[in-house]
């Protein structure tokens, strides 16, 4: 049983620490971006090197006192918020933000985990390299919460997630230990991998302090459309047509389910549309390519191919960097629209890619059965990863949908269990979906998890609650 984190803890800490590194609990830090759990604290640390960090997780480990990882704060499942239990104290990584190092022939970046993410992209545009990790919270996701939730984003088709972005991390164990893997290898096989068991477990077993990081020679040429489909089948086989014809220039592949532009016309009305009238399924496609190709011509002759084969019904072409960037921003704008919506549940999913279209069908299918319900489906369909958010019938409340919250998200889990499919594909865990892991999840599997995080955190100080429950 974990211990409070009470002045008798803090006085003792205190006196470990520079001044100034132990704060009140702020509400920013016991908030989440949907207002869905509220969290709670005895104080705030925020240590500004992994000294300081080794310092705390030793004392927190001494006293039984529960820690809380903090970075954004951006999570979506609930993973840097705890709402109940004996006061832990929160972790903040928001002091470390330097950058140790950018290495441009080797096509590497060092940086603290408190780093934010769009500083470290520009950062790496500095040295006239890519980061390609994007996602819309990226003016304050920190480096260290996405890595210890593996995040996504738009650019995984291509890049990968941050797992496969990342070359070594450091972090502190639950005993105080620092693992120094700040490596900078493409080749390393010394024994177990920390470095993936890290990513990922949010915080569970041990908290990332810095990390090493893959850059990317820049695209020279970019380019974008946003291309009308007559169904989700279409837009798979679009998919195919475009990598056929342009292989890894096809940076992101985006599905829009109509309902995202009709909510962002209604909430965010500043936002410019490429179609008057939103259709039921359109797509994003951006284009990253070498010197000698034109995005603007590949995407109109891929536009004519799709056409005659009936993949494609209407479409438009970025004719400048600022008209792509205007797609993107209603892309980003479709979750801001949700939530200013409000959801009655929200998925993560990922199903293999020949499911997804018989996925849609049966989950609309299913919840039309449920109820008066609107679905805004989107994601980064490439990847075979839907956001598939569930909303209350044209003028009525989420609250009136509370008694069926459950039948709804028990509904969408179980058809993705049964095709095959994760029921978290970038957002992770958190303390929202703990059941649910261990009731889809691999027995074996779970066993093995509890087995690790019992061997490295034996007094389960860390992030206590999260992924295992
Ligand atoms: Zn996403």
């Amino acid at each position: 049983m974990l211990n409070p984190c009470d002045g008798a803890f803090l006085d003792g800490l205190s006196g470990m620490l520079p001044p100034g590194t132990l704060i009140a609990p702020e509400a920013r830090y016991l908030v989440e971006l949907r207002g869905r759990m509220h969290g709670c604290a005895g104080a705030v640390a925020r240590p500004a090197s992994t000294a300081e960090v080794s310092v705390i997780l030793r004392a927190a480990q001494a006293a039984r006192v529960g820690v809380v990882p903090y970075a954004g704060g951006t999570g979506l499942v609930g993973g840097q918020v705890m709402p109940d239990g004996p006061l832990p104290l929160i972790l903040s990584v928001e002091r470390m933000t330097r950058l140790h190092d950018i290495d441009v022939a080797g096509n590497v970046l060092v940086t603290d985990a408190g780093a934010v993410l769009a500083d470290v992209q520009a950062r790496a545009e500095q040295a006239d390299r890519l980061f390609p990790m994007a996602l819309g919270s990226q003016g304050s996701a920190r480096i260290g919460g996405l890595l210890a939730t593996n995040a996504g984003g738009a650019n995984v088709l291509r890049w990968g997630t941050m797992r496969e972005l990342c070359l070594g991390v450091e972090a502190v164990l639950a005993d105080g230990s620092v693992v120094g893997g700040l490596k900078r290898l493409r080749k390393n096989n010394m024994g177990y991998d920390l470095r993936h068991l890290l990513i990922g477990s949010e915080g569970t077993l041990g908290v990332i302090t810095a990390a090493a990081l893959r850059l990317f020679p820049r695209p020279a040429r970019t380019g974008a459309a946003m291309l009308a489909v007559p169904s989700p089948e279409a837009a798979l086989a679009l998919l195919a047509l475009a990598q056929e014809r342009l292989g890894e220039g096809v940076s992101a592949f985006e599905l829009i389910g109509g309902q995202g532009p009709r909510f962002v016309a209604r909430h965010l009305p500043g936002q410019r549309q490429p179609f008057a009238d939103p259709p039921d399924w359109s797509v994003l496609i951006d284009l990253g390519l070498v010197a000698a190709l034109d995005p603007e011509q590949a995407l109109s002759a891929l536009f004519e191919v799709a056409l005659a084969k009936g993949l494609v019904q209407d479409g438009v072409i970025a004719t400048s960097a600022a008209h792509r960037a205007q797609f993107w921003s209603l892309r980003e704008a479709i979750p801001e629209a949700n939530r200013l919506v409000g959801a009655i549940a929200s998925h993560d999913v990922a199903l293999p890619l020949a499911a997804l279209p018989a996925f849609i069908a049966r989950a609309d299918a299913a919840l039309r059965a449920l109820g008066d319900m609107r679905v805004n489906c989107f994601g980064h369909v490439g990847d075979g990863n839907l956001h598939y958010n569930v909303f209350p019938a044209e003028g009525r409340h989420r609250d009136a949908y509370d008694a069926l919250r459950p039948a709804i998200t028990e509904t969408v889990h179980g058809l993705v269990n049964a095709m095959g499919g994760s029921i978290s594909a970038e957002h992770g865990i958190g303390r929202l979906k703990t059941r649910d892991l261990v009731r889809y999840g691999d027995a074996a599997g779970l066993a093995a998890m509890r087995a690790i995080k019992g061997a490295l955190d034996p007094a389960g100080i860390l992030n206590p609650g999260a992924v295992l429950g």
